[in-house]
This record gives C-alpha cells, structure tokens and sequence, in this order.
C-alpha cells in the first residue's frame, strides 16, 4: 500500500506512527486460545465455534500439537473498527494476523 496516502497517527510526543491495521485472520490456523481477544482494545474480534463435524474432520495438518482448543476459533467480525495497534499479533502463538496500512480516503 502506497505510505503516502496511509492514515498516520501521532503519539503524544508528536512523533508519527502508521497504525497496521488488522485484514486478515487464518481462522485455519486459530487454536481459539482468546489471547488476542483480550488484548484488543476495540471491538475487533469474535469468537465462534467450530461445527463439531469440522472438529474431527479438518485436522490433518497439525503439526503442532499445542493447541488450546480446537473446538472454537477467532474472527474478524468488525474490522473497520480497527486501529492497527498489532497488540493480537504480538500476543497470537500461531501467527494468524496479517496487517496492512491503509490508505486515507479523500
Ligand atoms: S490491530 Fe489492535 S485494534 Fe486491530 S484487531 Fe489487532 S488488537 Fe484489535
Ligand atoms: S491469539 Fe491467535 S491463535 Fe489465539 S485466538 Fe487469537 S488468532 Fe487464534
């Protein structure tokens, strides 16, 4: 995204900052530990349960077996309430963020 045009904020020193903003989520990868749920300071992201047939069924691919609960993973049910503090990503174990800039609109 163009750095330009991305929304930028300030902290109370002055200095600038551009916040990176929450725009996706693996919820294939989400052990729905909850550790970014309580970090977020907006109302960002809930928490939903797996189909119980999903449960079973989708878990092939798991290398790791650490998970804290299989049966319930994390979405990005508001996103646009985002301020792209990164606080999830610094808490989540399996690095299921991805963020991004975002440009201001005009
Ligand atoms: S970047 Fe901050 S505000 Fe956005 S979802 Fe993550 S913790 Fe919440
Ligand atoms: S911290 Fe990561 S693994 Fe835990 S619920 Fe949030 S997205 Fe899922």
């Amino acid at each position: 995204m163009g750095a330009e045009n991305a929304i930028t904020g300030l902290t109370r020193g002055g200095t600038p900052w551009v916040p990176q903003f929450a725009v996706a989520l693996d919820e294939a990868k989400c052990i729905g530990c909850g550790r970014c749920y309580k970090v977020c300071p907006r109302d960002v992201l809930t928490i939903v349960q797996r189909a119980i047939d999903d449960v079973d069924l989708d878990d092939e691919d798991d290398e790791d077996e650490d998970d804290d609960s299989d049966n319930s993973f994390m979405t990005l049910s508001n996103p646009m309430d985002c301020i792209g503090c990164e606080a999830c990503s610094r808490v989540c174990p399996k690095a299921c963020f991805t963020h991004d800039t975002a440009a201001l609109a005009v």
